[in-house]
């Protein structure tokens, strides 16, 4: 087993889990760019180059490799790895049947029991460049990617450590941040990304962030402590106007009048029936941590969640037997509204201000200034 401490993360690759949300037993490699040698549990067995396929069939706990002419056999690893600098490879898996994804850099394929666990080992600056235009899209100004760049690494360096058990650092889905393959439609982002190398955001306890974020505030960001149960000092709430008048600013949904009084009181509201009508609808000028009714209270956060809102800011007016849903935002809210962040760029605002509007009391740095306690231990297992 190869121990990699963090402080070499930026030399080194990072180890993404690819399809997580899936149990890959079929796949089609295909060599889109650059070179590669295919290496087979420790052994060179092929070079690949551009039009070359491989096929990848999980039997019997280990993977059958095939490409078109030749019958490599079982296999329990394999890893195609790049010669040259601007390697790419495709892979469509078919058992199931997904959508096909290019990536940067190595492929590592594992047989585990029941699947094939599919791993990219790539770039750190080109795996965020790919996080950045899935979570982003690939529209926005240089100084908006270079913010989201910052928060992106600063989110995979505090998390390196999520997915060890099952051979890799990040997963590809949202439970980690969203990656569907490398930086393609706006060579910007990757530009950004390596404009902003190595730089994160410390508190100032010199610790990572919780580097949150997320569409659009609605004109006020949401304080963490009225999310997470903990107050975050950074994470308080901003007046934003950023984030007015942007796509996803505001929102509307009809509900059933008599829904939501079956809702309050299945929620401890024993009081409503009791109560003038008009005061068991939601007023939110600002945002509220909860709708409180007599003595008796739910979150926001939890009604958000429980009625599939776009977001805890919002009001409601009575309409005949419905009531009307006016929100503002989309979103957690907490952290960085990502249509404000673009606003204010496109307004001439640098990465440093937009972080700093939407950050309390944080620290710009490199990571590699930063002591070595404030980073996971990362340890790989290849
Ligand atoms: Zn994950």
């Amino acid at each position: 087993m190869l121990s990699i401490g963090i402080l070499q993360v930026a030399a080194q690759p990072v180890q993404v889990g690819l399809y997580q949300d899936h149990l890959v037993r079929a796949a089609v490699v295909y060599c889109s760019a650059g070179s590669y040698q295919l290496v087979t549990d420790g052994t060179v067995v092929s070079r690949l180059v551009p039009g070359d396929i491989l096929y990848l069939t999980f039997e019997e706990g280990q993977v059958k490799l095939l490409d078109a002419y030749r019958d490599f056999g079982y296999v329990s690893h394999l890893e195609l790895q790049a010669v040259s600098l601007d390697a790419v490879f495709r892979v469509r898996p078919i058992d199931p049947e997904l959508e096909s994804r290019k990536y940067d850099d190595d492929l590592v394929v594992k047989a585990e029991d029941r699947y094939m666990n599919l791993i990219n080992q790539v770039d750190i600056d080109k795996y965020l460049a790919g996080v950045v235009e899935s979570e982003a899209g690939s529209n926005a100004e240089p100084e908006f990617y270079k913010a989201q760049s910052i928060l992106c690494r600063t989110f995979a360096l505090k998390n390196l450590d999520r997915h060890l058990n099952e051979g890799f650092s990040l997963c590809d889905g949202t439970h980690c941040q969203s990656y569907k393959g490398k930086n393609d439609l706006n060579p910007g982002i990757l530009e950004a990304v390596q404009e902003t190398t190595g730089k994160i955001v410390a508190d100032f306890n010199f610790k990572l962030i919780d580097a949150a974020y997320h569409s659009n505030s609605g004109g006020q960001t949401q304080r963490a402590s009225d999310v997470w149960l903990r107050d975050v000092a950074y994470l308080q709430s901003v007046v934003d106007p950023y984030s007015l008048h942007q796509g996803n600013a505001k929102w509307s949904d009809t509900i059933s009048f008599n829904d939501w009084k079956a809702y309050l009181i299945a929620n401890g509201m024993k009081s409503v029936s009791k109560l003038p009508e008009e005061i068991i609808y939601v007023e939110q000028m600002r945002r509220k941590k909860y709708f409180i009714l007599d003595k008796d209270s739910i979150r926001m956060t939890k009604i958000r969640e429980d009625w599939g809102f776009r977001s805890s800011f919002f009001d409601m007016f009575p309409e005949g037997d419905s009531i009307l849903v006016w929100g503002k935002g989309y979103g957690h809210g907490i952290g960085m509204s990502q249509e404000g962040a673009m606003k204010m760029a496109r307004d001439g605002f640098s990465d440093q201000d937009i972080l700093h509007f939407y950050f309390h009391e944080i620290r710009l740095m490199d990571f590699r200034d930063l002591p070595a306690s404030s980073l996971p231990q990362a340890k790989f297992k290849f």
